[in-house]
């Protein structure tokens, strides 16, 4: 043999460096333990040393290896390649695990010895001098245990977080460094036919401890880990026969033992006692300490006789321990059978290579991307080691469900305890170990709590992946799946409610031990029914689309408009009638019911509430069922859950459609687009996880305590300082700034002290644009900037606190009520809100005390400082100019109360507020001709919302000058009427006028719902209409919600119920204010009749197919064809003339619709047709008396029976000529059927026609008996 060359001595010497360091041993028998793997590694490498390898110890291996990676000590790179190239069948996009060249040497331990503390698992480690490392092994001797072994095939996963250890997978069977001495004796066994009988037996247990039972292993139960005590249940059967018998091993020292059982396989176990479960009374054989387990071997077994051996023995007085507390523990309920009918799951074996890890805390893994595999039901999920994609398994006995949930795509093997799962071969891809959470895992607990089934469970996990996606990133993992009891975190505050309607009685627990021995097998998962989600809560990114999804199914233009109406309109009318509609969707419109969750945030671009998760915003709108606006600051950044809400969905529509025949022409729809929102009510909301470390101290009263224990808990340090939340939950586009919190100069004192300042509002005005020039921002003032502002009055002096927590309940107001009337100091102030302050508008106001908290500052005189005497060229209009304040981005605002709420003490303070308080008007005084203010207040309810052209004169002059503003899907020449009545059905009705440009910043103006306007001016039309119109210093607040009954039927024509009856001298008292009313009436005449076609683009005669308008000529080929007549109407106690328009034209001429359609159609070769008749003489219509049309309306119109009964329903047409006509009441004669009677009228009014109806005899009869009795009653 040649002495070792250089590499080899150096080589030598390294090795000799490692064992002094890794290789345990006494005193200086390192070089024994080296020389003995020396030699094993020259034997395995056919005589030569692998010296292109190098030593590596345990903790050099957890240190310095980064990415998974293996070693093969003896393989040739052709067999490398060959090995991994196998391993990429399953999934070729992996790649297989890079080869390093090192040797692993060391011992292979249960890790008993290691640490007396440490809980004995049944795990298998790798242990040297410098560390300890988990390892999985496909085969295990148990010689193998405690003895230097040498592993010539191994990879090593480090865990994908780098702050916990990896594991080791042994690819080849370690070769022991010394070989161990076998000595086998001849032992006497029973075998499971003569065994059985004994569990069976009606006699009590007898204790003995060396029965030997022989068998082949049929069952491998999992291990079980219940309260710090490791367990695993086997089966041995009979070589012979069926008959099998359960045997118990829970020793520490045995767990190993669980490596080492191969199913299929024959063993002899001695030292074996039996024992009953105390609860079941079921019995099985239990291991003692000095058990073995022992291959079979015919040669060295002899069959013992039972009889003698089992007589006189003690009963065992000891139960299973672990087996009560098993079943103790896990309190589990039978799974509910359902109405419907259930599946049976089957049960079979699978072969499958573990292609995706789907959900590791779940136990849910993808097998040969077609079938998925739980392990949930296993009480204890192992670490999960060896199971990563490209791991092949072999499952035998589990239930095979085939969809047991609708939105689950695949098919599921469930693992029961019956069930055993052995890893076959492990992964070669160099795939990531992800280990599930050992505590707090929230799926398995709520498992086990609620005892589900399957597909409840897959219900679960996917309901809390999405949980988790959604918006672990604002509260972090941990927090928002924390399943403590006394504080169950955000998930679990979610999810119970919802599995609890789901199981809503758990009566049974599941019997752990019945179903690992029973014979006839029974387990949760044996039965199923699919599931069919009850409800999903989806990203807000999925909701908006769907719901603008649903918003335009089924949707046609025709929807939005009567036909009766719609033939009737030019172009442009037609298409602005479509331009702007809505939709509204609750969480029953979507299937299944959709559960709204999000953060609150405020944005201070769009000052508007927004609900936020991972993947979107929705904007909201909060309002509170007393009525009272939402105000409640406290819940910014909360994680708020709501299930009942209104989305709506607001349509826009560009159109070109020329006449309402093209409406089924979808070609004529130039763009489309939608806004999404939400409302609901505060009362409604859910908070799942209440902001942290906001400035505030707690809705009112005691639970300051609990909110600093909770700091102390557990706030990380980001979240320490308050306002850092708020402004992360800000915008984050422009939250460019962080570290303004504090202002300069002004933090002298430590960082939590702050200063307060107490004010009521007095006045809130709209946000829109205005020109603040603020005193020292130079050059900027000019610009035009989003704000809004508020007159405020200061309540008392700024105070100081030494933490916001500190914030005493009111005491400015305490102050007052101590010494009188000197208390409060009164000072007013307007408040300028600008930028980021601009997230206070939908929380300020007016009647509401607030609070301003400026952060990390000392300085009572903050306030003070800020303040300006008002530009004049801005401000000079009001008549004593408060000084202006400019609102701090970083100062965080505060609703305390509303003034109307002040408790009794401090009434005192409430006696000099009132007054302050601005008057709120009802609509009928508004609408009074005796009402002189401009600027008004008053609530009422949206009955109807068009889209009109805005009037040129009351364009909003700012808006002028701008392009059409971005967000802002209405063009800015549109304007919106709303009409608001003070309740529904009310004939009472104001109209408000709010040109687009405010518009956008407006939401739930919807019809239903409740509306406080403020600061609307009011105006009189030349008609001598009152109407209000919104402008800049208007702003609205919504009261209440439009009842969900109204939203869902949205008939385009909003008809109402039919109005009330009343009679034409009634109605002179209202007549400013009756939108509808109905009369009883006699035709008495036609006046004139006007028929005629317009061009639907200009409105000129539209004659033989084209528009006679030359100069200049118009293109339209559609022509539109309209109508109108005026007739005479009397009731008795007054005539009125009555304007009718199109379709009502036919009906008082009682022409049938075909007979309307062919006198309509002979109007269209003419261009126009019009007669007069009877008292019309000199009304300005031309008649033509030779056409033939004209004459069949003039022969209809004498006819009698023109002149009949009617039922009409009008408004009045408020021409002011006929209105406020000065005629003297007269009397006159009037007959009606066989009645004539004499009546005093007034003079004639003018009314619109809405509605005709023919009247049948036998109603006239009952209404005319009616009407007499109320006449004469009256007169
Ligand atoms: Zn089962
Ligand atoms: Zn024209």
């Amino acid at each position: 043999m040649a002495a070792p060359g250089a590499a080899e001595q150096r080589w030598l010497r390294e090795a000799q460096d490692f064992a002094r360091r890794a290789l345990p041993g006494p005193e200086g028998q390192e070089p024994a333990a080296l020389e003995a793997v020396l030699r094993c590694l020259r034997s395995a490498g056919g005589g030569a040393l692998p010296l292109g390898y190098s030593f590596i110890s345990i903790s050099d291996l957890q240190h310095q290896q980064r990415i998974p990676c293996c070693s093969h000590l003896t393989w040739s790179t052709n067999e490398f390649k060959e090995w991994a190239h196998q391993g990429q069948g399953a999934l070729p996009t992996q790649t297989a695990l890079p080869r390093t060249y090192l040797i692993l040497v060391g011992y292979i331990t249960d890790g008993r010895q290691e640490n007396k503390e440490k809980l004995v698992d049944g795990c298998l480690y790798v242990k040297d001098n410098t560390g300890i490392i988990p390892c999985e092994l496909l085969h295990f001797e148990l010689e193998w245990l405690e003895s230097l072994v040498v592993f010539p095939s191994w990879s090593y996963i480090p865990q994908t977080d780098q702050s916990a250890a990896g594991y080791l997978e042994i690819l080849e069977d370690p070769v022991p460094v010394n070989t161990p001495n076998k000595v086998l004796h001849s032992i006497p066994v029973t075998y499971p036919t003569s065994a059985e009988p004994l569990l069976n037996s009606r006699i009590p247990c007898r204790r003995r401890s060396n029965l030997t039972v022989a068998g082949e292993l049929i069952r491998l139960g999992p291990l079980l880990c219940v309260r710090h005590k490791t367990f695993f249940f086997l089966f041995l059967k009979c070589f012979t026969s069926a008959v099998c018998v359960p045997v118990l091993v829970q020793e520490p020292s045995q767990l190993a033992w669980h490596h080492v059982l191969q199913l299929g396989h024959r063993y002899t176990i001695t030292g074996l006692s039996m024992s009953s479960l105390k609860k079941s009374g079921q019995k099985t054989f239990v291991t003692s300490v000095p058990s073995c387990l022992l291959p079979y071997c015919a040669e060295h077994v002899r069959e013992q006789p039972l009889n003698s051996t089992w007589q006189g023995e003690s009963t065992q007085s000891s139960s299973l321990e672990t087996a009560e507390q098993l079943s103790g523990s896990l309190e589990l309920g039978v799974e509910e059978e359902g109405p419907r009918s259930t599946r049976e799951s089957k049960i079979i074996s699978y072969v499958g290579i573990v292609t995706k890890i789907l959900n590791v805390q779940a136990g849910l893994f993808l097998l040969d991307n077609q079938v998925c595999l739980c392990l949930a039901y296993l009480p204890v999920l192992k670490s999960a080691r060896g199971l990563r994609p490209g791991a092949c398994v072999e499952l035998i006995d589990v239930h095979l469900l085939q969809k047991p949930l609708v939105s689950f795509p695949f098919i599921v093997l469930g693992a029961c305890l019956s069930s055993t799962v052995v890893l076959k071969r492990f992964s070669r891809l160099s795939t990531p170990y992800q280990p599930p959470t050992s505590s707090g895992n929230l799926c398995l607990q709520l498992l086990f709590r609620y005892n589900l089934g399957m597909p409840l469970y897959l219900w679960l996990v996917s309901l809390l992946e999405t949980f988790e996606e959604r918006f672990s990133c604002f509260f972090g993992r941990r927090r928002l799946l924390s399943c403590t009891h006394q504080n169950p975190g955000a998930a679990e505050k979610f999810l119970v409610p919802l599995l609890q309607a789901m199981v809503p009685d758990r009566e049974k627990a599941r019997d752990i031990y019945n179903e690992i021995l029973a014979k006839v097998h029974h387990c949760p998962l044996q039965k199923y029914l699919t599931l069919d989600p009850p409800c999903q809560a989806p990203s807000l990114s999925a909701v908006c689309h769907v719901a603008q999804q649903k918003s335009w199914e089924g949707f046609s233009p025709s929807q939005l408009l009567s036909p009766l109406e719609a033939q009737h309109m030019g172009t442009q009318d037609l298409n602005r009638r479509l331009v702007w509609s809505y939709c509204t969707l609750s969480a029953g419109s979507f299937q299944p019911r959709l559960i709204l969750l999000g953060v609150l945030r405020v944005s201070s671009r769009s000052s508007s509430l927004q609900l936020q998760d991972k993947s979107s915003t929705l904007r909201c709108v909060i309002s509170q069922k007393d009525g009272s606006p939402f105000a409640n600051t406290a819940l910014i950044g909360s994680l708020l859950q709501v299930e009942n809400y209104q989305i709506v969905v607001e349509r826009f529509l560009q159109t070109d459609f020329p006449s309402w025949e093209h409406l089924e022409n979808l070609e004529h729809v130039r763009e489309k687009k939608t806004s999404v929102y939400v409302q609901f009510y505060f009362e409604d909301v859910q908070v799942l996880h209440a902001a942290e470390g906001q400035l505030q101290k707690g809705p009112r009263s005691e639970n300051s305590s609990s909110l600093r224990k909770k700091k102390d808990d557990n706030v990380t340090p980001e979240l320490e300082a308050p306002e850092a939340k708020v402004l992360k939950l800000e915008d984050p586009k422009s939250d460019t700034h962080r570290d303004e919190n504090c202002q300069g100069g002004q933090s002298s004192t430590g960082t939590t002290s702050c200063v307060s300042h107490l004010f009521l509002v007095t006045q809130k005005e709209g946000l829109m644009l205005r020109n603040y020039q603020l005193p020292r921002e130079d050059g900027e003032g000019q610009e035009l900037q989003h704000s809004f502002q508020a007159t405020v009055l200061w309540l008392g002096r700024p105070r100081l606190w030494s933490h916001p927590r500190e914030i005493g309940n009111l005491p400015e107001l305490e102050d007052t009520s101590c010494d009188g009337e000197e208390g409060v100091t009164q000072q007013e102030a307007l408040l300028l809100f600008m930028g980021k302050s601009l997230r206070w508008f939908p929380f300020l106001h007016q009647d509401g005390l607030y609070r301003f908290i400026v952060p990390c500052c000392s300085d009572l005189e903050v306030f003070d400082k800020l303040c300006f005497p008002p530009v004049p060229a801005t401000l000079l209009t009001r008549p004593s100019c408060p000084l202006c304040l400019p609102v701090q981005d970083t100062w965080h605002l505060q609703h305390e109360t509303w003034i109307s709420r002040l408790p009794e003490r401090q009434l005192a303070a409430r006696m000099v507020l009132t007054g302050m308080d601005q008057r709120i008007f009802s609509i009928p005084e508004v609408l009074s001709s005796s009402f002189t203010g401009s600027l008004v207040s008053f609530s009422g309810e949206i009955v109807e919302r068009t889209l009109c052209a805005s009037p040129k004169n009351e364009k909003p002059s700012v808006t002028v000058h701008l392009p059409r503003q971005k967000g802002n899907l209405l063009a800015s020449d549109h304007s919106v009427k709303l009409s608001v009545s003070i309740a529904p059905g009310s004939p009472v009705v104001m109209d408000i006028y709010i040109s687009a440009t405010y518009l956008q910043h407006l939401w739930g103006l919807l019809p239903g719902a409740k509306i406080l306007f403020q600061n609307l001016e009011r105006k009189i039309s030349r008609f001598h209409n009152v109407y209000c119109t919104y402008i800049a210093c208007s702003c609205v607040s919504i009261i209440s919600l439009p009842a969900s009954h109204l939203l869902f039927p949205s008939s385009p024509a909003g008809e109402a119920s039919s109005p009330s009856l009343v009679f034409l001298s009634n109605l002179r008292p209202h007549l400013q204010n009756l939108p509808r009313a109905r009369i009883l009436c006699h035709l008495s005449c036609v006046l004139t009749v006007y028929l005629q076609w317009v061009c639907s683009l200009c409105s000129s005669i539209f004659k033989e197919g084209r528009c006679t308008r030359h100069n200049p000529p118009c293109p339209s080929h559609t022509g539109v064809r309209q109508a109108s007549a005026r007739v005479l109407v009397e009731d008795g106690t007054g005539e009125a003339v009555v304007l009718c328009r199109n379709e009502h034209v036919a009906a008082v001429l009682g022409l049938s619709l075909p007979e309307w359609e062919a006198l309509q159609n002979c109007v269209q070769s003419r261009g126009s047709v019009s007669i007069q008749h009877g008292e019309a003489t000199g009304t300005g219509c031309l008649e033509e008396p030779e056409d033939i049309v004209a004459c069949y309306l003039r022969s209809l119109c004498r006819s009698p029976l023109i002149c009949r009964p009617i039922l009409l329903d009008f408004s009045l047409d408020r021409k002011p000529s006929k209105i406020l006509q000065p005629a003297p009441a007269q009397l006159r004669n009037f007959r009606c059927g066989e009645v004539e009677f004499v009546s005093q009228v007034g003079p004639r009014l003018s009314l619109l026609c809405l509605n005709v109806e023919e009247v049948e005899q036998d109603a006239l009869c009952y209404l005319n008996s009616e009407r007499i009795r109320r006449t004469s009653s009256c007169c």
